[in-house]
């Protein structure tokens, strides 16, 4: 990773604890958000079950990805008191 997460940069699955098959995971996708989660450390390590291999995976489970997205926000805020988070990512997601 290129930048350090602010969420946890620590190397297990975030979900399950695994430390294994991981896989960096950008919290807000598309093109300008996934390069701002990356400029913010917005990212978490993700198994690839809990990522994009399985349909519990991130990219498929609306409710996990509702929750690191919320986890997000809160982590941008504590980080980053100074930044509106909807100025520069376009939305709430709280
Ligand atoms: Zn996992
Ligand atoms: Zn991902």
């Amino acid at each position: 990773m290129a930048t350090k997460s602010i969420i946890s940069d620590e190397r297990y699955c975030l979900v399950c604890g695994t430390p294994y098959n991981l896989h960096s995971h950008h919290i807000y996708g598309g093109t300008a958000n996934r390069k701002l989660s990356e400029q913010y450390g917005l990212k978490v390590w993700l198994c690839a079950r809990h990522h994009n291999m399985s349909n519990e995976g991130v990219h498929f489970n609306k409710k996990l990805d509702n929750s690191l997205k919320l986890l997000g926000v809160k982590a941008f805020k504590r980080v980053y008191p100074e930044l509106d988070f909807v100025k520069i990512f376009g939305r709430n997601y709280e």
